[in-house]
């Protein structure tokens, strides 16, 4: 059994049995329990207060799973990229951002992605495979176990992959990551990012902690959206902005900024239109070279005049800065060098 992918209520009745099937006190079910998220451990052998003829039980028994870090690197503006080793074929990433007391986590759901976006990298890795919810929360717990780093205070399913294209995993991996004997992180502080995979869209909208939610938009109009993202030919564009209402919080929308294809006057004033109906900030952001080829970011002068129209048209409006850019740690740029993927596979 694997207890870093059961919720916390599943994991503490799991411990609880398992400690009374043993013959041991039931203070010991806390005890053990409290290492999985609350103060956790990187192994059994790692704790002071247990005896260890339980320390060698749990570890046969109950090992705590973990990925590898492989590679970790630093960017002059403090950003970190981790690259996880999950198995011999599959690796991911993590983005760690400071910003003052803030220390936000770009968790990635998949290997890949099966979305294809034609400005994003990790779609042009194709969809290699699910994260289990140990492999998505593991992220969070890994730097929670670094003194280097510690726990993040923020979240954002902003990496590689389409986390409600994983919904069965997300689901899991919220709780954990929300649960107060979980990683115990707030739900406004755990922001889910997605193209709008309706169905799931609904059911993370019907739980009842008010997760954050950013729709990746990039485009007012299905027609115009349809070109950059061929999602929208199986949830259009109305459909997902239709799920979006069922948000009782204010929600996102992210739009990469890209010259020629969704930076006109008339994009400012549709995108204005559907930002005012449901009530959404819109996040601007140049488009991240490396992601896309013959597409280029629209320029710093036509992103502030854009941002201004769209303001004088009643929506609200932040641009966001790019951070990790120099270790390709940004947003649409995560991508596992095929070549040490082949490597792998060929050992
Ligand atoms: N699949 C989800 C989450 C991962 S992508 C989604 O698409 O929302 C995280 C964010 O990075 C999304 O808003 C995505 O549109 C954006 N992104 C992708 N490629 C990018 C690029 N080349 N430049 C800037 N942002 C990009
Ligand atoms: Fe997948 Fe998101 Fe990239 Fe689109 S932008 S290909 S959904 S990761």
């Amino acid at each position: 059994m694997n207890l870093l992918d059961l919720t916390p209520d599943e994991a503490e009745s799991a411990v609880s049995q398992w400690i009374a099937d043993r013959g041991d006190p039931a203070y010991r079910a806390r005890q053990v329990f409290r290492r999985l998220w609350q103060r956790p451990v990187a192994a059994w052998c790692d704790t002071t207060d247990l005896p260890r003829t339980l320390v060698q039980a749990l570890e046969q028994d109950l090992p705590l799973q973990r990925p590898t870090l492989e590679t970790l690197q630093e960017s002059v503006d403090g950003t970190v990229k981790f690259l996880w080793r999950l198995d011999e074929n599959t690796a991911v990433e993590s983005v760690l951002i400071p910003d003052r007391k803030r220390r936000t986590l770009c968790v990635s759901s998949q290997a890949g992605c099966a979305y294809g976006c034609v400005f994003c990298a990790t779609g042009a890795m194709g969809f290699q495979r699910h994260l289990l919810p140990w492999e998505i929360t593991a992220q969070v717990r890994e730097l929670a176990l670094d003194p280097r780093f510690g726990a993040p205070t923020h979240v954002v399913f902003m990496g590689m992959g389409e986390p409600l294209h994983n919904w069965t995993a997300v689901d899991r991996a919220l709780t954990i990551l929300n649960h107060e004997r979980g990683m115990g992180i707030g739900a406004r502080r755990i922001t889910v990012s997605t193209i709008g995979i309706v169905p799931n869209l609904r059911r993370l909208a019907a739980r009842s902690e008010q997760f954050k939610v950013a729709l990746s938009l990039h485009a007012p109009t299905s027609h115009r959206r349809g070109r950059l993202m061929p999602v929208d030919r199986t949830y259009p564009l109305a459909e997902v902005l239709d799920a979006m209402r069922a948000f009782r919080k204010r929600v996102t929308f992210e739009y990469v900024m890209i010259k020629e294809m969704n930076d006109s006057e008339a994009d400012a004033r549709d995108l204005a239109q559907i930002a005012r109906d449901a009530g959404a900030l819109v996040n601007l952001l140049p488009l991240h070279p490396g992601g896309a080829q013959g597409l280029e970011p629209s320029s710093n002068d036509g992103i502030k005049q854009f941002a201004g129209l769209l303001r004088s048209l009643g929506a609200q409006v932040t641009i966001r800065r790019s951070r990790g850019l120099d270790i390709s740690g940004a947003c649409g740029q995560l991508r596992v060098d095929t070549t040490l993927r082949n490597d792998v596979e060929s050992k």
